[in-house]
């Protein structure tokens, strides 16, 4: 492995039952170690990383292992035989879900910033109190280094009333904080900044709509580096097409189907977030690459899964033009938006003509980030930019921590 000559920063991103971690150079984004620890709470609690160039290593953690046995494991067992990698480490970089209204930048860990995560629980409730366990947790293990939080729903904190209120009375969001929150948003910054510095423009001077699809996936449009609108609503259920989830929906189905069918509130939640999306519409699978073999093959419900994707993200897209009024730019980021030539090429075609937004397909096909492809992929004569960006939120999560750092 090479060993760090920089300062580095340890990016610690906890779920409900793993954390993923990372020691990243913020000044170039190197990445000397990754990995993740699995099955957190379970029998079959498990640890595997890999230092940079070296095979992966895997250890079981005990059954019934937790958040704060894999944080104390990295510290003790993985970072302790590479000394030299363990003291380059200046900061603890956290990502956190939910940070409601409190939090539009991202924030020095203290006792009050627990809290004010702990205050956001309600709308991320499987979410933060995972990243609460990992921040208290990894707080003790390093200890004398700076801890900072970085919020996926900052970017989103600049979007006008117009588009983060739900037309619900006030009272609802003055008393109890329902509105549109977003997500991904580290993921639309990164990518905004990145599409602005391939097409040598200004990012304060600037339009764009991010397309953010992954398992969870989103989209934003994005003036002068200010998010003014994105599909993520109160939780990340809401908007698009996703691998589970099924994304903006008639709320009277949660009606009908427990005032008419007797479903349970709970079972309509499980439904919505794990057997929905292209998973419930296919059958099969919520696996893109998989969606795509079957719409391929001519399996009809595989088709639909794959065209109501690309439908619900086209009438987005359009729909984007309102708050932007002039589009500049189009990025497609995330594991489906960086390497599903076909999907791009369907969205693009179901845009109106008018919008005069036109493919290179060679360029398309060629920009597969699983291959080191990006950048570029409209034709010379297309009036909007259509843009590939790999995305990278462990580095605007380096970056954002590094500036705590005296
Ligand atoms: P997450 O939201 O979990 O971070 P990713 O950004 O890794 O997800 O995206 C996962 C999705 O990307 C899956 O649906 C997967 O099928 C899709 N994907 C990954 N590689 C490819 C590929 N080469 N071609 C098409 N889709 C891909």
């Amino acid at each position: 492995m090479t060993s760090p000559v920089e300062k580095t920063v340890l990016v610690i991103n906890c779920g409900s039952s793993s954390v993923k971690f990372a020691i990243v150079n913020p000044q170039n984004g190197h990445v000397y170690l990754n990995g993740i620890a699995e099955a957190l709470t379970l029998p079959d609690a498990r640890i595997e990383w890999r230092f940079e160039g070296e095979e992966k290593h895997n250890a079981d953690l005990g059954a019934g292992a937790d958040h704060n046995v894999a944080i104390e494991f990295l510290n003790t067992k993985v970072l302790a035989a590479n000394p030299q990698l363990l003291s380059s480490i200046c900061a603890v970089g956290h990502r956190i879900v939910q940070g409601g209204e409190l939090y539009s930048e991202p924030t020095l860990v203290t006792d009050e910033v627990e809290a004010g995560i702990e205050n956001c629980i309600p709308f991320a409730p499987l979410h933060n109190p995972a990243h609460l366990i990992g921040i208290r947790a990894a707080r003790k293990a390093f200890s004398t280094i700076p801890h900072v939080t970085v919020f996926d729903t900052a970017f989103h904190q600049t979007m006008p009333a117009v588009a983060y209120r739900f037309a619900i009375p006030e009272e609802l969001y003055t008393k109890h904080g329902i509105r549109r929150y977003g997500a991904h948003g580290t993921s639309h910054y990164y990518v905004t900044h990145e599409v602005a510095k391939e097409l040598n423009v200004d990012v304060n001077n600037f339009n764009v709509i991010t397309c953010h699809l992954g398992n969870g996936a989103s989209v934003s449009a994005v003036k002068n580096g200010m998010c003014l609108d994105t599909s993520m609503g109160l939780t990340p259920l809401d908007g698009l097409v996703m691998g589970t989830r099924c994304g903006e929906i008639d709320p009277s189905v949660v009606f009908f189907m427990c005032d008419v069918l007797g479903y349970k509130v709970e079972q309509v939640r499980e439904i919505f977030n794990k057997k929905s999306g292209l998973m419930g519409i296919s059958g099969e699978t919520s696996d893109w690459r998989g969606i795509t073999k079957g719409y391929l093959a001519g399996d009809e419900k595989a088709k639909l899964a794959f065209e109501m994707f690309c439908y619900r993200l086209a009438k987005f897209i359009a729909s984007y033009y309102v708050p932007l009024g002039h589009v500049d730019a189009i990025v497609f980021t995330g594991g489906i938006g960086e390497n599903s030539y076909l999907m791009r090429e369907k969205v693009i075609e179901l845009l109106p003509e008018v919008f005069g937004i036109k493919l290179d397909a060679d360029l398309n096909k060629a920009a597969l980030s699983y291959l080191g492809g990006r950048g570029m992929i409209s034709s010379a004569d297309s009036k909007v930019k259509v843009v590939v960006v790999p995305t990278n939120e462990e580095l605007v999560i380096a970056q954002s921590a590094m500036k705590f750092v005296k």
